[in-house]
């Protein structure tokens, strides 16, 4: 199969169907190429405690909300059935098992790749995630370790660690929430944790936080960290008798400057306060078995878990196309015009009011720039 499109759009994830839906209602029409076989594919693949940190009301895709019956935080089972319902709600047929492996400008078009495939299209919406870009330092020693080591986008479920030693490394909120769910589970579990950290409670004074930054949005993050300081202090507690650092820059200046997302509390602070999360520094080498600490003495673990991000680059998928990526293969702007007429990235940077929310305004705003482009 192949042809000409008026766009493709590169993913079947949130940022994939939310794209299509609102090209469509442009008068776009839109291919989704998905290199999986479902929709939300990645988010089937999350660890079966996950819940949204951000609520219902501010997690669904431009043109439905989620249903009533959803959690307040709803649970990876519910915003999977979510994303199906989307895509039958606005008849969303994607092209599944088709990985674009390239695209590359040809003329006013564009070019995109599928094995020995050619499709052309005026519009391009890569919405491809970062599933795909899993993160893993190395450190001294690390073949010589012998136990399981994985990274934290593989973890499900406690049942395989039972009766084991098992360190999460990084602070992030998968690792504080893996730590939570193999501390709950009664395993043994400690946290490696690098540097200072932000951490803010989900709801704060029964308000989902992500309220609370919504509404302090057009303020700016330097000013709203300042002002939230005591309050959030009060929340979170001491955590420095707990061997973590309090981050210099707040919250909201940790997103904006360095793309540092907050952890957002569900029990981790009070597992660790409990004694049932022990806390370490970082990691100095691996030996036999064994982790050796920079700052406190060596200890026998079985499984270490990476929680250390994603890194994705897309150099590959978008050779020759200047202007578009930092030097790591970053998308520098997401939901915005790039220095590529017809090229957009939607779901690409992280967003301090949600990802989701935001990736529905990003596809909205692609959507109108798209119908400019088609017309000129
Ligand atoms: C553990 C976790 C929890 C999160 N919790 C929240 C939350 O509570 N609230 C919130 O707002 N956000 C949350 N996010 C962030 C974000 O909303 C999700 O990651 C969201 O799934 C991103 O959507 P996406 O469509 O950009 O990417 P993805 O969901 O990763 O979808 C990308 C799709 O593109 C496909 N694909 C990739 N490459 C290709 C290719 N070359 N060709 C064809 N198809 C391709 C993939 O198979 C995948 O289906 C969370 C993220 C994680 C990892």
């Amino acid at each position: 199969m192949s042809g000409t499109v008026d766009a493709v759009v590169i993913g079947a994830g949130p940022a994939g169907l939310a794209s299509a839906v609102c090209l469509g209602r442009r008068g776009i029409k839109a291919v989704i190429f998905e290199k999986s076989g479902t929709v939300g594919a990645v988010w089937r693949r999350h660890y079966d405690r996950l819940h949204l940190h951000s609520d219902r009301w501010h997690s669904a895709l431009p043109g439905l909300p989620m249903p009533a019956t959803c959690d307040r935080y709803p649970s990876r089972d519910q915003v999977i059935e979510y994303f199906d319902s989307y895509a039958e709600r606005f008849d969303l047929k994607p092209v599944f098992n088709a990985c674009v492996e390239e695209i590359q400008r040809d003329g006013a078009d564009w070019r995109v790749r599928i094995g020995a495939t050619l499709w052309r299209a005026r519009i391009v919406v890569v919405a491809s995630g970062w599933a795909d870009y899993p993160y893993s330092p190395t450190w001294p020693g690390i073949g010589t370790f012998g136990g399981r080591v994985l990274h934290s986008s593989v973890y499900r479920n406690p049942q395989p660690f039972r009766g084991q030693r098992v360190l999460v490394i990084g602070f992030g909120n998968s690792g504080g929430e893996i730590a939570l769910d193999l501390a709950e589970a009664g395993i043994d579990v400690t946290l490696s944790v690098r540097g200072p950290v932000n951490i803010v409670p989900r709801d704060l004074l029964g308000v989902p936080i992500l309220t609370w930054a919504i509404a302090q949005s057009w303020l700016p993050a330097r000013l709203v960290d300042a002002l939230n300081a005591p309050i959030l202090r009060l929340a979170v507690g001491s955590i420095e008798k707990l061997g973590l650092t309090r981050a210099a820059k707040g919250p909201l200046q940790g997103i904006e400057e360095e793309d540092r997302v907050p952890f957002l509390d569900v029990g981790t602070l009070a597992q660790i306060r409990a004694g049932r999360i022990a806390v370490r520094g970082p990691i100095a080498k691996l030996a036999p078995n064994t982790v050796v600490f920079s700052r406190s003495a060596p200890e026998p673990f079985d499984a270490i878990i990476l929680a250390t991000g994603f890194r994705p680059d897309l150099r590959a998928l978008l050779p020759n196309c200047k202007g578009v990526l930092s030097e790591a293969g970053k998308p520098l702007v997401s939901g915005r015009p790039t220095a590529q007429p017809g090229l957009y990235f939607c779901g690409a940077l992280t967003s301090p009011t949600g990802q989701l929310r935001e990736i529905g305004f990003e596809a909205v705003r692609i959507a109108q720039l798209a119908s400019q482009n088609l017309v000129t």
